[in-house]
Formats: C-alpha cells, structure tokens, sequence
C-alpha cells in the first residue's frame, strides 16, 4: 500500500522517494516476486486460482498526481501493474481531507490521466467520493459515498469498478456489508499482513510503505507481513516463537 511517491520527502510517513520507489520495484523484479492485479488477489481468497506464495499486488491510495508522475513511469518500466484507488468526486482536485490536518494542497489525477490507466491495463479502484471517515458517518451517507463512487468511475471510466479501499482503512461489519452490497468485489483494508485463502476479501490486508524504510525493512516486511519489521522487531519476533514454541513443549 502506497500513497505517494515524490521527491522532497517533507511527508515522510505518506511519501516515497522516486528512488526508493525504483529499487523497491527493482527488488521485486530480482527476487522472484510475481506482481499479480488485484483481481488475482481476489480469485486466489476465493479458491477460484491458485497463486504463488510470493503473489504481490501494488496498490496506491487517494490518486495523487505524483504517483502518476513518478510511478507510473517506472511501473511501466518493469511491466508491473497496480491498482489506484481514486477520491471519485475529488478527480482533478486536490486533497481537501488532508488540508484540516495542516498538509499542504496537492493535486490528484484526472480524468484523463484515470482513463490513459486504465489503457494502460491499471487498475482504477474506489476510495470513496470525499475520503470520510465512513464509521462516522451515518448509513445514507456512508452508503452514497460507496454506491456512487463506484457509479461515478464507471461513468467516466467506461469500465467495470470492482475494488474498494476504505478510507483511513477505518471499516466495521455494517460497513464492510454496504460495500459487498453495492456490486464490488473486494476491498482493502489498512491492517498489515498477507491475503491467504479465506481472507474476507472485504477485508483485504495490505503491507503500509512509509516514506522512511530502507530497503532492508522493506524486503523484511514482505517476508514477515509486518510493516515495521527493523532488526530489533526482528529480534523479539523469534523470540516470540521460541517462547510459543516452549510452550507447546510443555503442554
Ligand atoms: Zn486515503
């Protein structure tokens, strides 16, 4: 789960660096990672397809402009595809749910831009009309923004919509029902961790790319499903198992 991918770094914890954004795509290009739709994803929870167990499906929330920019290109470049999931009634725009928390405006794709992915054999995903926090809202509203984001892609798109990503990842059962209920066929959670069978795929769970990990993490939480998986983490990690493991000795 990406979000942004630019230079400048002022927003470490949301963006990547292009650079760092290139080897990390370099990494799953030389480590035998098979970079799948999120389609994929979906069909292998449900049984339909069976996938790799290095299965890796790329996502980037909120459709900002720089993951256009930055990258597109190099996604490209490695023949990776992705899914977007676009702020439907903010296309073109700029992120007004993120000015109250002091971030500066930035623009978000359009369009056009939404159209030339979906081309290009991208995958365009909902992330809602206005980015709410949906718990808090009540039903009808909640609801609309599901229904009619997903409406409003299709229209512009001319393409089936399938996938939804919760905003700020914040879903509960009723929900994560609307979603099911308006036609989609998944949708991605913010909780860390890897997609087996069974896994609801309306819930969906995704690895968080911060701006600050360094390759070696990165390559650690992929092995692990974790999202901050530093040497020490690591540390406590096998101890962890070899406490459990202990035990099950005993018992
Ligand atoms: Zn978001």
């Amino acid at each position: 789960m990406y979000h942004r991918v630019a230079p400048g770094g002022r927003d470490l914890r949301y963006t990547v660096h292009p650079r760092k954004f290139t080897a990390q795509m370099s990494l799953l290009a030389s480590n035998d990672y098979t970079i799948v739709p999120l389609s994929a994803v979906v069909a292998a929870v449900r049984g339909v397809v069976s996938l790799p167990a290095s299965a890796i499906a790329i996502t980037f929330d909120d459709g900002f402009l720089d993951t256009w920019e930055n990258a597109r290109p190099v996604l490209r470049a490695f023949g990776f595809t992705a899914t977007f999931f676009l702020v439907a009634g903010l296309a073109g725009g700029s992120n007004v749910w993120m000015h109250q928390g002091g971030h500066a405006a930035s623009p978000l794709i359009d369009w056009s831009h939404a159209a030339t992915l979906v081309s290009e054999g991208f995958t365009v995903g909902s992330h809602s009309l206005t980015h709410p926090r949906l718990d808090e809202m009540d039903t009808a509203a909640a609801a609309r923004e599901i229904r009619e984001s997903k409406r409003t892609l299709e229209d512009h798109l001319g393409t089936d919509v399938a996938f939804f990503a919760y905003p700020y990842g914040r879903f509960t059962d009723p929900i994560r029902d609307m979603v099911e209920a308006a036609g989609y066929v998944g949708a991605c959670s913010a909780q860390a961790g890897f997609n087996r069978r069974n896994t609801d795929r309306f819930a969906l769970r995704r690895l968080d790319v911060a701006g600050g990990v360094s390759l070696a993490t990165f390559r650690r939480n992929l092995q692990f499903g974790e999202n901050n998986m530093t040497p020490s983490r690591l540390v406590s990690y096998y101890a962890g198992r070899l406490a459990r493991r202990g035990a099950v000795g005993q018992s």
